[in-house]
């Protein structure tokens, strides 16, 4: 399997790429749109510059050669969805290119390159209603600023391409370039695929889906993709290089259009915009402002704190829980896997259970950091921490007063209590059997052995009824 992904990234700013409209998603149909970005003749775009930092931010993340100048251009296409009958994008000279991603793969890293990365405008949108014979056009999308990232044709099986867009997700919401509503289609992914035999060099003739809406869906055609052409190869037939559209509902793809080439766009460079110049400062600038990133986090919390590659990539996904997982360990008060152990389980499902994020609770990594040191301290035991941390959320109280309000100390808390008294009897197992065979003054030196242990600390009544309690079972 030899698989090339095209990802389209709608970009966050404020205003749409080549006029003032507002950039926003889900509004009344026609009502962000000026004479520009419906294509009226005459009307002349500026570029939005935002969007070319945001490109360039993006080049960083992959590692790609930034072109301090480049050009913008017209694809020429018609479709009804695009006033203008062109879309401005970039074909010869991009703003990034030669880059590549690193991806972890069952605990693998895998390196996959990126062939380019250049900005152009989003089309419209076509409405179809049951209740009307026709189509209906929204232009609010025209002139929506996206980045298309093109990979190498490096990934090698579902799983890395996924973890390939995953990583891709994570990276955009890092940034903050980009809103990632797939539901919203703010990312959205054309998938080439072909096949060879294996120890091959040369690829097979691809094909390319459209249509790909979710990552789950891109999974889903790839497999498709591979097993189809495989039948077609296997039963004498050839491979067409065409387009074919993902009916993710059907689980299918059906033939499109023969592939069109480049040259069938009739690219020319755009006459109505000046050439892109960055300057180095600048380029520098941006650079600086990248924070460390989700798969350069996963690898550093596998290599460097033994978290598993699964936990890790739970953890970096997500800004809030990696920001706080960092903040805890930097505090050094407790493990890395037990920080992790908490963020997975405990805070994870009251943030699924709530809707809420950590920052909206009083949960700070200070309070959580003190938390688990008491627990690793053997002062309070896993159950009790529990209670602790829902007293947490719900006062904001710091968790060592909580423990001393609670009485949580050892003293009375049962798992403790419990794993004393099994070692006591694990001992004594002279006194145990005496017991058993009638001679109950053995109860008395047993408890007595446990106050021992616990250096008088426990709490006699509650130690003599788990005591019993052992011996009767
Ligand atoms: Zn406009």
């Amino acid at each position: 399997m030899v698989v090339g992904l095209e990802v389209h990234a709608e970009l966050n700013t404020k205003s749409k790429i080549y006029c003032s409209c507002r950039n926003a998603f889900g509004l009344e149909v026609n009502t962000q749109v000026c004479p520009v970005c419906m294509g009226m003749p005459g009307t002349l775009p500026t570029l939005n510059e935002k969007v070319v930092e945001y490109a360039v931010k993006m080049g960083h993340a992959m590692n790609c050669k930034i072109n301090s100048v480049c050009k913008q251009d017209r694809k020429n296409y018609f479709y009804p969805d695009l006033p203008k009958a062109y879309q401005i994008s970039q074909a010869e000279v991009p703003l990034c290119e030669n880059g590549y991603l690193d991806v972890m793969v069952d605990g693998e890293e895998k390196r996959i390159g990126v062939t380019r990365i250049h900005i152009e405008e989003d089309a419209g949108k076509l409405l179809h209603d049951d209740a009307f014979a026709g189509s209906l056009v929204d232009l609010n999308r025209c002139g929506v600023p996206l980045i298309e990232i093109v990979s190498e044709p490096d990934i090698r099986s579902s799983a890395e391409a996924k973890a390939y867009l995953e990583t891709i997700k994570s990276i955009l919401q890092y940034i903050n370039i980009s809103d990632c509503k797939m539901q919203e289609g703010s990312i959205r992914c054309d998938v080439n695929v072909s096949v060879r035999e294996k120890g091959s060099k040369e690829f097979g003739t691809r094909c390319e889906m459209k249509n790909v809406n979710s990552f789950s869906a891109a999974v889903r055609g790839i497999e498709y993709e591979f097993k189809r052409q495989i039948e077609v190869l296997e039963a004498g037939g050839t491979i067409m290089q065409e387009t074919r559209r993902w009916d993710d509902a059907k689980g299918m793809s059906f033939t499109m259009r023969s592939k069109e080439d480049a040259q069938d766009y009739r690219y020319f460079p755009e006459p109505d915009l000046l050439t892109i110049v960055v300057d180095e400062k600048k380029i520098q600038e941006l650079k600086e402002m990248i924070p460390e990133l989700p798969n350069i986090k996963i690898r550093r919390y596998v290599k460097e704190l033994g978290l598993s590659q699964v936990d890790a990539t739970l953890i970096a996904e997500d800004m809030e829980r990696s920001s706080l997982f960092d903040t805890c360990v930097e505090m050094g008060k407790c493990k890395p896997k037990s920080v992790s152990n908490w963020i997975l389980a405990d805070i994870a499902k009251f943030t699924n259970d709530t809707g809420k994020k950590i920052s909206e609770t009083p949960l700070t990594p200070q309070k959580l950091s003190d938390l688990i040191e008491q627990v690793e301290k053997g002062v309070i035991s896993n159950s009790s921490a529990k209670k602790v941390f829902q007293i947490i959320l719900s006062t904001g109280k710091a968790p060592l007063d909580i423990i001393k309000e609670e009485g949580m100390a050892q003293n009375s808390d049962m798992g403790f209590l419990e794993n004393l008294a099994k070692e006591v009897l694990a001992n004594n197992e002279k006194s145990v059997t005496d017991y058993k065979n009638g001679k109950t003054n053995a109860l008395g030196y047993l408890v007595g052995q446990c106050m021992k242990a616990s250096k008088g600390k426990a709490n006699p009544g509650i130690v003599k009824e788990i005591v019993i309690k052992m011996l009767s079972e």
